[in-house]
Parts: structure tokens; C-alpha cells; sequence
């Protein structure tokens, strides 16, 4: 049987020493073209339960040695100083985070750490929410700010062919669970798909709205060398809009200006008459409305390596300087990725342009 070995964006060399340098130095979270660093994502492992069609191939997956992870201490050292310097929120994702031991100790160590100004450090989550019911109090009473939750498809047979394993009744127990907690926010993320799902994005929406989430729309991106990446299924932003538009038989406007941006990629819209009025919806147009120049974000992938853009290939090895490095080292491998954090992606609608790191591997 062939193993697909998973790609992960550099093959560390790091010497796997247990010792752990500290990080106590500054750093000024600002890249060559001003943008300010105020986000840090963090992927807990690479790993995952589902193999959704346009993140994994579906093929057994060869994942490298424990070892080769970060250990949650060493995400809590990165977190603080991350923190320190400016980031005020940290979003922990995968792989599949659910999947990693000690997660809700975790985001308990992770919450208690103060940013920069003093405040306490938000700390949300990414799921495909599988397993996620049974760990929706202790996360939320662990200090967890918010969730957004990864569905693509309320019919359980389209749900199936595109996870290639999810069990749509777990997903929606822990969506109803976690809509139900108190969060700050609950999103849903939903890849749209010509010919899929597009039928279903205006059910999608109102599905969410109806239990007080914010619905996102992503734009499909060509990840793993474009591996995954079906051109004539990515539906652009626009054509998003439109179709819930349609679907909800009323009018879709910009929430203000041209679509008012949140704290990240996506734009927000809302909706202007009919029931559903006064909802809003975001979308993120990765390939066609290219949000680049309000980037506020740094990747840390499972393996310690620092990405300083999600769809270039270029990263510094955090791991390596924590385990093996000098004093001071960590502080230059985060000044070298802000040096040569890239000005735009170059995501092509054909699929060329992408990187080639599978998403699985960096978690959005
Ligand atoms: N496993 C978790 C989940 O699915 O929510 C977290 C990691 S997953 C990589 C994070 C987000 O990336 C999900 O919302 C998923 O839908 C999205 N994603 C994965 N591959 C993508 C692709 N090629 N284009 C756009 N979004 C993608
Ligand atoms: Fe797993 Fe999330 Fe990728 Fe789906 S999108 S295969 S749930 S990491």
C-alpha cells in the first residue's frame, strides 16, 4: 500500500534536546510594510479524524514522530511571548485539535497569560467539531473565548463524501452545545463548492443564524501544490453572496462600506429584507478579494515552524530554537519571518500560485 507522506512546509533538522530556552527578549511584531502582528494561530497537531476533500488526499497519511510536535509547554512559552510582544489572540487549530491530549489544560494555561496591555489573552478554536460535545463545558469554563466550527453540508450523505468520515449527527451535537455555552462567538466556516454545496449555502446560513452563529463562506484555495484544488468547483466570494441571496429570496448588502472586515479575513454582509433582515454573514475571498494588506497574522505550525503567510512556503523553525538554541534565538527566527513576510499571496484561480504545504498541515 502506498503511504502519502504528508507535507509539512520544512523537514526540521532540530536537535530533539528536552532542554527549553526561554524567551525573554523583545520583538516589535511589525513586518517591512507596516502591518502589526495582533494574531497568532497556532496548530496543535497534524493529524486528523476526517480527510475532507480539498485539505487531505484520501490515502493513508504517514505523519512524522511525536517528537517532532511541539509539547503543550512549549505552546504556552511561544503563547507568552507572543503576548508580551502585542499578539492579543491566540486561535488553536490542526490538523484537528480535539485530537490532542491535554487540550483543556491547555486552554486553561493559555487564558491565564496577560497581552501586552494587561489584558487576559483570547484564545479560541477551530474544530471540525466531531468531538467536540463532551468538551464544550470544560473548554469554555477552561477560559475559551470562541469557536468556529467547520461544516460544509447539512445532508448526511453529502456530509459524508466530502469529510470521507464525519458523522454529521456528532457535528451538529457539538454546534448545538456550543451555541448553547455562553461563547463570546460561535462562526460556522463553510467552503463553498460549485456543483456541492451551493444549492445549500442559504440553508446553511439560516441554519446558523437560527441558533445565534455567525456564518462564513470560504473560498476554496489551491493548497498542496493545487493536489486537492478543483478549479471549476471554487466558487468566488461574490458568486457566495449571491447564491444566499437567492436562496433567502431577498437582498444581500455590505454591513458597511464595502463589506465591513472583523478582526480577520473575512468581509461581513447582511441581509436586507425578509425574515432573515438584519443578519449578517462573512465571506472570505481569499483568491478574488484578497485581504493581504490588513494581515495581522503568524502560523505556528504543529511542528514549531513559524509561517509568516499561509499561502507561501517560507518559515523559521521555532522548534529548533526552543529545544536547541541560544539565548535570543527564538526572538531572531521571529524577526527573520517578519522580514520576509510576503506582501500578497500569489493563489491562482487555475490553482497555480499556492503553496506547497497541505493545509492539514498549518490549519488554515
Ligand atoms: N480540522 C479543523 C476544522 O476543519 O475546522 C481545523 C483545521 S482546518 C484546516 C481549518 C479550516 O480550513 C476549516 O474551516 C476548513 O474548512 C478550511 N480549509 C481546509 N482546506 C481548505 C482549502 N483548500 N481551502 C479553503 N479552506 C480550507
Ligand atoms: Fe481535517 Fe479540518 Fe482538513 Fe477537514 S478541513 S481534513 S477536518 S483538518
Amino acid at each position: 500500500m502506498r503511504l502519502v507522506k504528508l507535507r509539512r512546509a520544512t523537514e526540521p533538522s532540530a536537535s530533539l534536546a528536552p532542554a527549553h530556552v526561554s524567551v525573554n527578549g523583545s520583538v516589535d511584531l511589525v513586518d517591512r510594510t507596516e502591518r502589526r502582528v495582533r494574531y497568532l494561530r497556532i496548530s496543535l497537531l497534524d493529524r486528523c479524524n476526517y480527510r475532507c476533500t480539498y485539505c487531505m488526499p484520501d490515502e493513508p497519511m504517514e505523519f512524522g514522530s511525536r517528537d517532532e510536535v511541539l509539547r503543550l509547554e512549549e505552546v504556552v512559552t511561544l503563547a507568552a511571548a507572543f503576548a508580551r510582544w502585542g499578539v492579543d489572540r491566540v486561535r488553536l487549530t490542526g490538523g484537528e485539535p480535539t485530537l490532542r491530549r491535554g487540550l483543556v489544560d491547555l486552554v486553561g494555561n493559555l487564558s491565564a497569560l496577560r497581552t501586552e496591555g494587561g489584558g487576559p489573552l483570547q484564545v479560541v478554536m477551530t474544530t471540525n467539531a466531531e468531538r467536540l460535545e463532551p468538551l464544550v463545558g470544560p473548554l469554555r469554563s477552561a477560559g475559551l473565548h470562541g469557536l468556529t466550527i467547520s461544516l460544509d453540508s447539512l445532508d448526511p450523505e453529502r456530509f459524508a463524501r466530502i469529510t470521507r468520515r464525519g458523522n454529521l449527527v456528532n457535528v451538529l451535537a457539538g454546534l448545538d452545545a456550543a451555541a448553547s455555552a455562553g461563547f463570546d462567538h460561535v462562526k460556522l466556516n463553510t467552503v463553498a463548492i460549485k456543483g456541492f454545496n451551493d444549492h445549500e449555502l442559504a440553508a446553511l446560513a439560516q441554519f446558523a443564524w437560527a441558533r445565534g452563529v455567525t456564518p462564513r463562506f470560504i473560498e476554496q484555495m489551491p493548497m498542496g501544490g493545487g493536489a486537492t484544488f478543483m478549479p471549476g468547483e471554487m466558487m468566488t466570494a461574490q458568486e457566495v453572496r449571491a447564491a444566499v441571496a437567492d436562496g433567502l429570496g431577498a437582498v444581500v448588502v455590505p454591513d458597511e462600506g464595502d463589506g465591513v472586515r472583523g478582526r480577520g479575513p473575512a468581509s461581513y454582509w447582511r441581509v436586507e429584507s425578509g425574515p432573515w433582515a438584519g443578519r449578517r454573514l462573512g465571506t472570505i475571498g481569499a483568491l478574488t478579494e484578497n485581504f493581504c494588506a490588513s494581515c495581522n497574522r503568524l502560523r505556528v505550525s504543529a511542528t514549531g515552524q513559524l509561517h509568516g503567510c499561509l499561502a507561501r512556503d517560507e518559515t523559521g523553525d521555532l522548534r529548533a530554537a526552543l529545544r536547541g538554541g541560544q539565548v535570543g534565538d527564538v526572538e531572531r527566527v521571529v524577526q527573520r519571518v517578519l522580514v520576509t513576510k510576503r506582501d500578497a499571496h500569489a493563489f491562482g484561480l487555475d490553482g497555480r500560485g499556492g503553496p506547497r504545504k497541505a493545509m492539514m498541515s498549518i490549519g488554515g
